[in-house]
C-alpha cells in the first residue's frame, strides 16, 4: 500500500507529548532510547525477547567461556531509571503507517495496537542458509542466544558422545567440527572449538583424546577475514591453523544433514565430510519487518531484505518513520554495531530537531574500525588504516568490548570468566542438557512458534 507524504511531526502536532515507539532492544533500538531520555517524550519500547544481546560475544556462550546473562541484560533493567520509557515484551507483527500504530502480539498470544508519532524500527537481522533453510536444522546459526546454547550443548555433546563411542569411524565422525562462514563470527568460533579442545577438555576425558579433534571452516571466497585486507587476513589464518583449525577458501556447503555435510571445493568436485556438529555463521537475513516496511512505502529492498532509507534513515513519504541498522540499507554501510547505535541517536536526535522546528540532516558514518579475535591473547584490528595484530590487537579488543558491554556488574562478572578462561584452562560454562540441544527442532515439530511459547497456559503448542 503507497501512503501520501506525511509532514514531519513539530512541537505543536499533538497537544499531548510526543509518542516514540522504537521496535528492537538490540544495539540501534537501545542508542535511540537512551538518547530520548531528557526528550520531551513518552517513549515504548518492544521488543520480542526480554533482553539486550552483545551479539559480538555470542561465540563466548557458546564456547562456554561467558554465561548468556553476562552479554543479554533485562532491557528493563537497563532502562529502569529512564522515566519515560516504557518496555512491552511482544513482537511486532504489522505497521499502519497510515493510521500511525504498530500492533505487536504478547505473550499471552494477545495482540494490541500502539500509536505512534514517531517510529524507530530496529529490528535488525537473522540468519540466511540461502535458501536452504532445511540446513538449519543441523546447523543452528549464530544470532541469538537460543542459537549461542544450543551451539554450545551441540558442541560440548560432541565430546561427550564420541566418549562413548566404541566404532573408530563414529568416533572421528563426533570429533569433527565444521564452522561454515570464514567472517569474524566463524572465524572466533572456529578459534574457540580448536582452544576448547587442545586446552581445555584434554584432561577431563579418558578414552579419547580431545586435542585430535578436526576444526574444519568453510569460505566461499578467496580468503577469510577478506574485509580486514590480505596482511591482516593471512596473520589471522596462520593464527587459527596454529589452533589446529584447517581453511578451505573456495568452498561452498552444498549439503547439511545429522551426519555431516557436502562441499563443493574450488575445483569443482563435491565432497562429502562426515561431521556431527555443524555451525553456520554465513550470511544474513533482514528482518520481515524491513519488506512488510518496504511494501508499505513504495521503499527497495535489496536481495538479503534490507530497506534502501532515505538519507536521513527515514522511509520514502513518511519522515516520521526510520529503519535503522541491521534491518536498512545506505551507502553500503556494514551491518556492524556501531552503525546501528549511531543511527539510533541520529533518529532519536532527528526527533529531538524536529520537535523543534529544526530540519533533519544526513546520517553520517564516523567509521570507528573493525576488529575480531582468533584465539586468546590474539586478534586483529583494522582503524583509520592502523593495522593491529596478535597482543597488542588482544589488548585494543578488550578495552572496547568491556566499553562497551552494557552494565557495570556485566563487566566486573565477565573480567573474572575471561581470567579463568585466559590465563586459567577453565571454562565456567559447561553445563549441557538435552534442551539446549533438541528444543528448536522439537518446537518446530510441534507447529509451535518459539516466541515465549508455553508462558501463557492457556496457548496451545499447535496454533490453528
Ligand atoms: C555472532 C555475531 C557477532 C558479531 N560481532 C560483531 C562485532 O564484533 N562488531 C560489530 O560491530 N558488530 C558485530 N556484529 C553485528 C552487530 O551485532 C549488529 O550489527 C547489531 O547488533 C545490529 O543492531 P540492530 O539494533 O540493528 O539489531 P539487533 O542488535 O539484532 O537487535 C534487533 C532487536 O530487535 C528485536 N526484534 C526483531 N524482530 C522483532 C519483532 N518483530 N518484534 C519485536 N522485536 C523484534 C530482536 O529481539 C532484537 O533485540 C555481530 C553479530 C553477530 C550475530
Amino acid at each position: 500500500m503507497e501512503s501520501a507524504p506525511a509532514p514531519a511531526p513539530t512541537a505543536d502536532a499533538t497537544a499531548d507529548p510526543h509518542r516514540v515507539v522504537v521496535v528492537g532492544g538490540g544495539f540501534g533500538g537501545l542508542f535511540a532510547t537512551r538518547f530520548l531520555r531528557r526528550a520531551p517524550v513518552e517513549v515504548t519500547l518492544v521488543d520480542r525477547v526480554n533482553h539486550h544481546l552483545f551479539q559480538p560475544l555470542l561465540y563466548q556462550v557458546a564456547t562456554g567461556i561467558l554465561s548468556e546473562g553476562q552479554i543479554a541484560p533485562p532491557i528493563r533493567n537497563v532502562l529502569r531509571r529512564q522515566r519515560n520509557v516504557q518496555v512491552e515484551l511482544a513482537e511486532v507483527d504489522a505497521v499502519d503507517l497510515d493510521a500511525r500504530t504498530v500492533t505487536a502480539m504478547r505473550a499471552d498470544g494477545q495482540h494490541f495496537a500502539i500509536p505512534y508519532d514517531s517510529l524507530i524500527v530496529a529490528a535488525g537481522a537473522g540468519q540466511s542458509y540461502f535458501g536452504h533453510d532445511e540446513f538449519s536444522r543441523w546447523a543452528p546459526g549464530m544470532k541469538t542466544i537460543n542459537d549461542a546454547l544450543e551451539v554450545r550443548g551441540r558442541i560440548l555433546g560432541a565430546f561427550e558422545m564420541a566418549e562413548l563411542e566404541e566404532d573408530e569411524e563414529k568416533r572421528r565422525a563426533w570429533l569433527t567440527f565444521v564452522v561454515v562462514g570464514g567472517g569474524p563470527t566463524g572465524v572466533e568460533i572456529a578459534g574457540q572449538i580448536g582452544e576448547l579442545s587442545r586446552r581445555v577438555l584434554p584432561k577431563d576425558f579418558r578414552r579419547i583424546e580431545p586435542q585430535t579433534a578436526r576444526v574444519l571452516l568453510f569460505d566461499g571466497g578467496k580468503a577469510i577475514l577478506a574485509g580486514f585486507g590480505d596482511r591482516l587476513s593471512s596473520k589471522a589464518a596462520k593464527e587459527l591453523e596454529h589452533q589446529g583449525v584447517e581453511i578451505h577458501t573456495g568452498s561452498i556447503v552444498t549439503g547439511v544433514n545429522r551426519y555431516g555435510a557436502d562441499v563443493k571445493g574450488p575445483d569443482g568436485e563435491v565432497r562429502r565430510v562426515e561431521a556431527r556438529t555443524k555451525i553456520w555463521a554465513a550470511g544474513v537475513q533482514a528482518s520481515p519487518l524491513a519488506k512488510m516496511l518496504a511494501e508499505a512505502s513504495g521503499a527497495e529492498c535489496d536481495r538479503a531484505g534490507h530497506i534502501a532509507v532515505l538519507p536521513d534513515c527515514s522511509l520514502p513519504g513518511h519522515p516520521e518513520v526510520f529503519a535503522i541498522g541491521d534491518m536498512m540499507a545506505l551507502d553500503g554501510l556494514p551491518g556492524v554495531a556501531e552503525v546501528a547505535m549511531q543511527q539510533g541517536i541520529h533518529a532519536s536526535s532527528t526527533i529531538k530537531r524536529r520537535l523543534k522546528g529544526d530540519a533533519s540532516k544526513p546520517f553520517h558514518y564516523r567509521d570507528l574500525g573493525s576488529m575480531a579475535t582468533i584465539s586468546r591473547f590474539r586478534a586483529i584490528v583494522s582503524f583509520k588504516g592502523i593495522r593491529l595484530s596478535g597482543f597488542v590487537g588482544w589488548l585494543a579488543w578488550l578495552f572496547v568490548h568491556l566499553a562497551f558491554l552494557t552494565g557495570f556488574r556485566d563487566r566486573f562478572t565477565t573480567i573474572l570468566g575471561w581470567t579463568l578462561s585466559f590465563i586459567g584452562r577453565g571454562r565456567s560454562e559447561r553445563t549441557l542438557t538435552v534442551q539446549q540441544i533438541i528444543a528448536r527442532v522439537a518446537i518446530e515439530e510441534a507447529g509451535g512458534r518459539p516466541f515465549l511459547l508455553g508462558l501463557a497456559s492457556d496457548q496451545s503448542a499447535k496454533p490453528d
